[in-house]
């Protein structure tokens, strides 16, 4: 029998926002990621796959795959576990570590307003969704009834996972978030060449942006060590806390070589729960010269720490701050290459960063003139239904 495919996003589609999507494969019922927006405020909507011809429950959901531990691809999950008792959650090892600490220990903030009953009754459920979750190392076949679930590594942060379902005729990649550079944790995505895939269903936030260059952390170096060279001291202001961890590395590694001067580097105290967390599943970050802050002596140091981290509240007021960021996500180009070695028959764009240069459907044009290129592309919209 051939396999019946259909596709909702319900959301995350032509946004970057709560990704959530659903999949039907024959009867069985998968949702890749259940995220929600950085505010806590937007979630999947579960309301279009809750109607004809679909489900009567979430309790009918069979499997849920996580691909990473970003919110925007896990948020929605407490929800999600105590809707969905019957179905299993699946990711890896060191992406359950982070969902763990992203929920439990740093507190979503939702919770902040709670009353101390409200939070308790929280943490019951946190805790929960947590213990729900069965792990998976990368390349190790999860042999499920109507088809195998298999993770590679995505590259993009520690744990990130691209999920490969595979039933008798077909062969799907989803590829969450993922990255074609090695980064200071994580290599680039590495799928087996062995591995084909039929349909992709594509992470691509920089789909819509042709002329976008990656900004790394390594090209801000240069600033930095000349600051420190005359003697100032600068705050490391990142967007995100596991964004902080890798300038933390970058940092680290840049003054073990001697290519940075050797100064003090305080961390704000959540970084180092989670850098600590991670050393403890063999992701060695942290070096002798890490402080925690606030003590400080005199001469230049640094601090690493996301945007409004407690423990940097009162820094003296000599330290200039910079903004580091960058981006996790692979270039137009690198998006374009990766569907040209994979040369599936159909792209599902999903995740895209808005159209800001009148440039929405030209990845696929340009693909489309290119004669080794067979895809076809399927810009997928929260709500809709796709038969793949
Ligand atoms: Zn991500």
């Amino acid at each position: 029998m051939k396999t019946s495919i259909r596709f909702v996003p319900l959301g995350g589609g032509q946004e970057i926002g709560a990704s959530c999507y659903f999949l039907q494969i024959n009867e069985g019922h998968i949702l890749l990621d259940c995220g929600k927006t950085p505010n806590g405020a937007g979630r999947p909507q579960f309301s279009c796959i809750l109607q004809p011809p679909f489900l009567e429950s979430l309790q009918q959901i069979n499997h849920i795959f996580i691909s990473h531990s970003h919110y925007d691809h896990m948020g929605g999950l407490v929800y999600l576990a105590s809707a969905c008792t019957r179905g299993s959650i699946y990711t890896t090892a060191i992406t359950k570590a982070l969902i763990a600490y992203m929920l439990w220990d740093r507190g979503d903030s939702h919770t902040r307003t709670m009353s101390a009953r409200q939070r308790e009754h929280e943490e019951i459920l946190v805790d929960k969704a947590i213990r729900s979750i069965i792990t998976e190392g990368y390349c190790r076949a999860i042999p499920l009834p109507a088809y195998q679930v298999t993770f590679y590594e995505a590259g993009h942060i520690p744990g990130a996972a691209m999920v490969h379902i595979q039933t008798a005729d077909r062969s799907i990649l989803y590829t969450g978030d993922f990255s074609c550079q090695p980064s200071a944790l994580t290599s680039s995505y590495i799928v087996p060449d062995r591995v084909h895939f039929d349909t992709i269903i594509m992470c691509g936030v920089h789909a819509k942006h042709p002329s976008y260059t990656s900004t790394g952390i390594r090209r801000q170096l240069r600033s930095i060590k000349k600051r420190l060279e005359a003697g100032c001291s600068i705050y490391l202001e990142t967007s995100q806390l596991t964004k902080a961890w890798e300038v933390l590395q970058v940092i680290n590694d840049a003054m073990g070589k001697n290519t940075l001067p050797m100064v003090p580097v305080y961390i704000d105290r959540q970084l180092l729960v989670l850098a600590e967390k991670m050393e403890r599943m063999s992701i060695p970050v942290l070096k002798p010269w890490n402080r925690v802050c606030p003590c400080h002596g005199p001469g230049p140091a640094l601090w690493i720490g996301r945007k409004g981290a407690s423990s940097f509240h009162h820094l003296p007021g000599h330290v200039h701050r910079q903004k580091i960021d960058f981006s996790l996500h692979p270039t137009y180009h690198e998006l374009k290459r990766f569907i040209l070695t994979h040369n599936p028959k159909t792209v599902v764009l999903v995740h895209t960063g808005y159209d800001d240069e009148g440039a929405d459907n030209c990845l696929e044009t340009e693909l489309m003139a290119c004669a080794a290129c067979r895809s076809q592309f399927i810009y997928a919209e929260n709500g809709e239904i796709y038969t793949l």
